[in-house]
Protein backbone atom coordinates (compact mmCIF):
# COMPACT_ATOMS: atom_id res chain seq x y z
CA UNK A 1 0.00 0.00 0.00
CA UNK A 2 1.00 3.43 -0.65
CA UNK A 3 1.79 5.95 1.87
CA UNK A 4 -0.58 9.26 1.77
CA UNK A 5 1.21 12.02 3.35
CA UNK A 6 -0.17 15.31 3.77
CA UNK A 7 1.31 18.19 2.28
CA UNK A 8 0.15 21.87 2.80
CA UNK A 9 -3.71 21.21 2.86
CA UNK A 10 -3.37 18.47 0.00
CA UNK A 11 -3.42 14.46 0.90
CA UNK A 12 -0.83 13.14 -1.72
CA UNK A 13 1.22 9.72 -2.49
CA UNK A 14 4.25 9.89 -1.02
CA UNK A 15 6.14 9.98 -3.94
CA UNK A 16 3.81 12.83 -5.33
CA UNK A 17 4.52 15.32 -1.91
CA UNK A 18 6.93 18.05 -2.49
CA UNK A 19 8.77 21.20 -0.32
CA UNK A 20 10.47 23.84 -2.07
CA UNK A 21 14.11 23.74 -2.27
CA UNK A 22 13.90 27.64 -0.55
CA UNK A 23 11.95 26.50 2.02
CA UNK A 24 13.49 27.55 5.52
CA UNK A 25 12.79 24.01 6.72
CA UNK A 26 14.89 22.62 4.38
CA UNK A 27 17.68 25.60 4.63
CA UNK A 28 18.06 26.89 7.87
CA UNK A 29 16.25 24.00 9.75
CA UNK A 30 13.65 26.67 10.93
CA UNK A 31 10.65 24.17 11.98
CA UNK A 32 9.36 22.23 14.75
CA UNK A 33 7.98 19.16 15.03
CA UNK A 34 6.13 16.77 16.63
CA UNK A 35 5.63 12.67 16.80
CA UNK A 36 2.18 11.90 18.21
CA UNK A 37 1.98 7.87 18.83
CA UNK A 38 -1.01 5.79 17.52
CA UNK A 39 -1.80 2.67 19.77
CA UNK A 40 -5.27 1.03 18.60
CA UNK A 41 -5.71 3.17 15.98
CA UNK A 42 -6.24 6.38 18.55
CA UNK A 43 -3.93 9.31 18.88
CA UNK A 44 -1.83 9.17 22.63
CA UNK A 45 -1.69 12.74 24.54
CA UNK A 46 -2.71 14.86 21.41
CA UNK A 47 -3.76 17.49 23.48
CA UNK A 48 -0.02 17.61 25.15
CA UNK A 49 1.30 17.56 21.93
CA UNK A 50 -0.78 20.50 20.62
CA UNK A 51 0.38 22.66 23.44
CA UNK A 52 4.08 22.07 23.26
CA UNK A 53 4.02 22.82 18.94
CA UNK A 54 1.85 26.46 19.97
CA UNK A 55 5.07 26.71 22.47
CA UNK A 56 7.43 25.89 20.09
CA UNK A 57 5.90 28.04 17.07
CA UNK A 58 5.63 31.50 19.58
CA UNK A 59 9.01 30.98 20.92
CA UNK A 60 10.52 31.58 17.54
CA UNK A 61 7.57 33.99 16.55
CA UNK A 62 6.33 31.42 13.92
CA UNK A 63 2.70 31.21 12.89
CA UNK A 64 0.52 28.85 13.34
CA UNK A 65 -0.19 26.91 10.39
CA UNK A 66 -4.05 25.59 11.29
CA UNK A 67 -6.57 25.47 14.78
CA UNK A 68 -5.73 22.46 17.07
CA UNK A 69 -8.94 21.20 15.91
CA UNK A 70 -7.65 20.64 11.86
CA UNK A 71 -4.80 19.44 13.06
CA UNK A 72 -6.56 16.76 14.53
CA UNK A 73 -8.66 16.20 11.90
CA UNK A 74 -5.67 15.75 9.71
CA UNK A 75 -3.80 13.14 11.98
CA UNK A 76 -7.11 11.33 12.34
CA UNK A 77 -8.02 11.27 8.48
CA UNK A 78 -3.84 9.80 8.45
CA UNK A 79 -4.87 7.40 10.75
CA UNK A 80 -7.54 6.15 8.79
CA UNK A 81 -6.11 6.58 5.18
CA UNK A 82 -2.68 4.73 5.84
CA UNK A 83 -4.71 1.97 8.11
CA UNK A 84 -2.81 2.67 11.01
CA UNK A 85 -2.87 0.17 14.25
CA UNK A 86 -0.04 0.73 15.81
CA UNK A 87 2.57 3.60 15.25
CA UNK A 88 3.62 7.21 15.20
CA UNK A 89 2.58 10.62 12.69
CA UNK A 90 5.17 12.72 12.43
CA UNK A 91 4.62 16.96 11.96
CA UNK A 92 6.28 19.57 10.92
CA UNK A 93 5.73 22.89 10.26
CA UNK A 94 8.51 25.16 9.22
CA UNK A 95 8.95 28.93 8.39
CA UNK A 96 7.65 28.45 4.73
CA UNK A 97 8.89 29.33 1.40
CA UNK A 98 10.19 32.78 1.25
CA UNK A 99 11.54 32.21 -2.38
CA UNK A 100 14.86 32.79 -1.63
CA UNK A 101 17.59 32.08 0.72
CA UNK A 102 18.37 34.98 3.30
CA UNK A 103 19.11 34.76 6.58
CA UNK A 104 16.13 37.53 7.73
CA UNK A 105 13.14 36.14 8.34
CA UNK A 106 10.63 36.72 5.32
CA UNK A 107 7.34 38.45 5.79
CA UNK A 108 5.03 37.54 8.07
CA UNK A 109 1.96 36.59 5.54
CA UNK A 110 4.42 33.89 3.94
CA UNK A 111 2.61 31.19 4.69
CA UNK A 112 4.11 27.96 6.68
CA UNK A 113 4.67 24.99 5.20
CA UNK A 114 3.29 22.18 6.87
CA UNK A 115 4.08 18.41 6.57
CA UNK A 116 2.57 15.47 8.03
CA UNK A 117 3.52 11.63 7.54
CA UNK A 118 2.83 8.15 9.48
CA UNK A 119 4.98 5.48 10.40
CA UNK A 120 3.51 2.08 10.71
CA UNK A 121 4.90 -0.38 14.17
CA UNK A 122 2.82 -3.10 14.49
CA UNK A 123 3.20 -3.96 18.47
CA UNK A 124 4.57 -0.58 19.37
CA UNK A 125 4.06 -0.79 22.91
CA UNK A 126 5.22 -4.36 22.98
CA UNK A 127 8.47 -4.07 21.74
CA UNK A 128 10.70 -7.31 23.19
CA UNK A 129 13.63 -4.85 23.90
CA UNK A 130 11.54 -3.36 26.79
CA UNK A 131 11.72 -6.34 28.41
CA UNK A 132 15.67 -6.29 27.96
CA UNK A 133 16.33 -2.61 27.84
CA UNK A 134 18.88 -0.08 26.34
CA UNK A 135 22.71 -0.02 27.21
CA UNK A 136 23.68 3.90 27.28
CA UNK A 137 26.74 5.79 26.69
CA UNK A 138 27.60 8.98 27.50
CA UNK A 139 28.63 11.68 25.08
CA UNK A 140 29.21 15.87 25.28
CA UNK A 141 26.03 17.70 25.28
CA UNK A 142 27.02 19.95 22.47
CA UNK A 143 23.60 21.33 21.20
CA UNK A 144 22.39 24.63 21.38
CA UNK A 145 20.87 26.70 23.99
CA UNK A 146 17.17 26.13 23.36
CA UNK A 147 16.69 22.55 23.89
CA UNK A 148 13.11 23.32 25.26
CA UNK A 149 12.08 24.36 21.89
CA UNK A 150 11.57 20.94 19.85
CA UNK A 151 13.22 22.20 16.25
CA UNK A 152 14.03 19.76 13.65
CA UNK A 153 18.00 20.80 14.35
CA UNK A 154 18.75 17.12 15.14
CA UNK A 155 22.57 16.31 13.27
CA UNK A 156 24.24 16.53 16.83
CA UNK A 157 21.67 14.07 17.95
CA UNK A 158 21.55 11.90 15.26
CA UNK A 159 25.33 11.89 15.66
CA UNK A 160 25.15 10.89 19.16
CA UNK A 161 22.57 8.07 18.24
CA UNK A 162 25.46 6.49 15.66
CA UNK A 163 28.34 7.23 18.25
CA UNK A 164 26.05 4.91 20.69
CA UNK A 165 25.39 2.30 17.87
CA UNK A 166 29.04 2.01 16.51
CA UNK A 167 29.80 1.17 20.70
CA UNK A 168 27.31 -1.62 20.50
CA UNK A 169 24.80 0.80 22.72
CA UNK A 170 21.37 1.62 22.03
CA UNK A 171 21.31 5.43 22.81
CA UNK A 172 23.59 8.33 24.22
CA UNK A 173 23.11 10.31 27.64
CA UNK A 174 24.02 13.68 27.15
CA UNK A 175 26.92 15.34 29.64
CA UNK A 176 26.93 19.18 30.19
CA UNK A 177 29.15 20.27 33.33
CA UNK A 178 29.32 16.90 34.32
CA UNK A 179 25.27 16.50 34.65
CA UNK A 180 23.18 14.59 32.57
CA UNK A 181 20.86 16.31 30.89
CA UNK A 182 18.77 14.12 28.60
CA UNK A 183 18.90 11.07 25.85
CA UNK A 184 19.72 12.15 22.24
CA UNK A 185 14.85 12.07 21.72
CA UNK A 186 14.31 11.01 25.33
CA UNK A 187 14.41 12.15 28.65
CA UNK A 188 16.68 10.36 31.53
CA UNK A 189 15.72 9.14 35.12
CA UNK A 190 17.39 7.10 37.64
CA UNK A 191 15.81 5.39 40.46
CA UNK A 192 16.90 5.21 44.06
CA UNK A 193 14.61 2.75 45.97
CA UNK A 194 11.36 4.21 45.59
CA UNK A 195 12.58 7.75 44.79
CA UNK A 196 12.51 8.47 40.71
CA UNK A 197 14.97 11.20 40.21
CA UNK A 198 15.23 13.76 36.69
CA UNK A 199 16.85 16.57 35.61
CA UNK A 200 14.60 19.70 36.59
CA UNK A 201 12.90 21.75 33.39
CA UNK A 202 14.78 24.36 31.86
CA UNK A 203 16.04 25.33 27.83
CA UNK A 204 18.95 22.61 28.76
CA UNK A 205 16.48 19.90 28.04
CA UNK A 206 13.50 19.17 25.41
CA UNK A 207 9.81 19.51 28.08
CA UNK A 208 8.76 15.82 27.53
CA UNK A 209 5.27 15.45 27.37
CA UNK A 210 6.00 11.34 28.28
CA UNK A 211 7.77 12.89 31.13
CA UNK A 212 5.00 15.08 32.03
CA UNK A 213 2.23 12.32 32.65
CA UNK A 214 5.16 10.09 34.16
CA UNK A 215 6.08 12.20 36.84
CA UNK A 216 2.21 12.79 37.64
CA UNK A 217 1.48 8.76 37.57
CA UNK A 218 4.13 8.47 39.78
CA UNK A 219 3.39 10.85 42.48
CA UNK A 220 -0.20 9.65 42.24
CA UNK A 221 1.28 5.83 42.66
CA UNK A 222 2.94 7.60 45.57
CA UNK A 223 6.45 7.43 44.51
CA UNK A 224 8.66 10.11 45.41
CA UNK A 225 9.76 12.38 42.35
CA UNK A 226 12.69 14.53 43.16
CA UNK A 227 13.78 17.14 39.72
CA UNK A 228 17.78 17.53 40.06
CA UNK A 229 20.56 17.03 37.89
CA UNK A 230 22.31 13.61 38.71
CA UNK A 231 26.44 12.56 36.95
CA UNK A 232 26.93 9.24 35.19
CA UNK A 233 28.10 8.04 38.44
CA UNK A 234 25.44 9.02 40.19
CA UNK A 235 23.67 7.03 37.22
CA UNK A 236 26.03 3.84 37.19
CA UNK A 237 25.36 3.34 41.45
CA UNK A 238 21.34 3.78 41.35
CA UNK A 239 18.85 0.79 41.82
CA UNK A 240 17.36 1.45 38.09
CA UNK A 241 17.22 4.18 34.74
CA UNK A 242 14.51 4.44 32.40
CA UNK A 243 14.22 6.91 29.41
CA UNK A 244 10.85 8.31 28.25
CA UNK A 245 9.73 9.41 25.13
CA UNK A 246 6.38 9.82 23.19
CA UNK A 247 7.38 6.54 21.17
CA UNK A 248 9.57 4.35 23.07
CA UNK A 249 6.84 5.23 26.49
CA UNK A 250 8.95 4.36 29.33
CA UNK A 251 12.23 2.11 28.17
CA UNK A 252 14.26 0.29 30.61
CA UNK A 253 18.28 1.65 30.52
CA UNK A 254 20.24 -1.02 31.87
CA UNK A 255 24.06 -0.38 31.55
CA UNK A 256 25.41 3.08 31.31
CA UNK A 257 28.99 3.08 30.06
CA UNK A 258 29.50 -0.23 29.86
CA UNK A 259 28.55 -0.64 34.13
CA UNK A 260 25.31 -2.74 34.35
CA UNK A 261 22.74 -1.20 36.75
CA UNK A 262 21.74 -3.14 39.86
CA UNK A 263 20.62 -6.76 38.83
CA UNK A 264 21.46 -5.65 35.02
CA UNK A 265 17.83 -6.19 34.20
CA UNK A 266 14.96 -3.69 33.85
CA UNK A 267 13.99 -3.02 37.15
CA UNK A 268 9.98 -2.92 38.93
CA UNK A 269 9.99 0.56 39.41
CA UNK A 270 10.49 1.22 35.61
CA UNK A 271 7.89 -1.69 35.21
CA UNK A 272 5.77 -0.39 36.94
CA UNK A 273 6.03 2.92 35.35
CA UNK A 274 5.80 1.67 31.72
CA UNK A 275 2.90 -0.52 33.09
CA UNK A 276 1.01 2.71 35.09
CA UNK A 277 2.03 4.99 31.64
CA UNK A 278 0.62 2.74 28.93
CA UNK A 279 -2.27 2.20 31.10
CA UNK A 280 -3.45 5.34 31.97
CA UNK A 281 -2.77 7.09 28.59
CA UNK A 282 -4.49 4.04 26.10
CA UNK A 283 -7.80 4.74 28.26
CA UNK A 284 -7.08 8.66 27.69
CA UNK A 285 -6.43 7.90 23.62
CA UNK A 286 -8.56 9.94 21.22
N1 LIG B 1 14.25 15.00 24.82
C1 LIG B 1 14.55 15.12 23.52
C2 LIG B 1 15.82 15.77 23.12
C3 LIG B 1 13.66 14.65 22.54
O1 LIG B 1 13.96 14.77 21.24
C4 LIG B 1 12.46 14.01 22.96
C5 LIG B 1 11.50 13.51 21.97
O2 LIG B 1 11.69 13.58 20.79
C6 LIG B 1 12.21 13.90 24.34
C7 LIG B 1 13.12 14.42 25.24
C8 LIG B 1 10.96 13.23 24.84
O3 LIG B 1 9.85 14.05 24.62
P1 LIG B 1 8.38 13.41 24.47
O4 LIG B 1 8.16 12.61 25.73
O5 LIG B 1 7.50 14.59 24.41
O6 LIG B 1 8.42 12.57 23.25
Amino acid sequence: MTRTVYVNGQYLPEHEATVSIFDRGFLMSDGVYEVTSVLDGKLIDFEGHCVRLARSLSELEMAAPCSNETLLEIHRELVRLNDITDGMIYLQVTRGNPGDRDFVFPAEDTPPTLVLFTQSKPGLADSPVAKVGWKVISVPDVRWGRRDIKTTQLLYPSMAKMMAKKAGADDAWLVEDGMVTEGTSNNAYIVKGKRIITRALSSDILHGITRAAVLRFAAEAQFEVEERNFTIAEAQDADEAFITSATAFVMPVVEIDGAALGTGKPGSVTARMRELYLDEMRKAAI
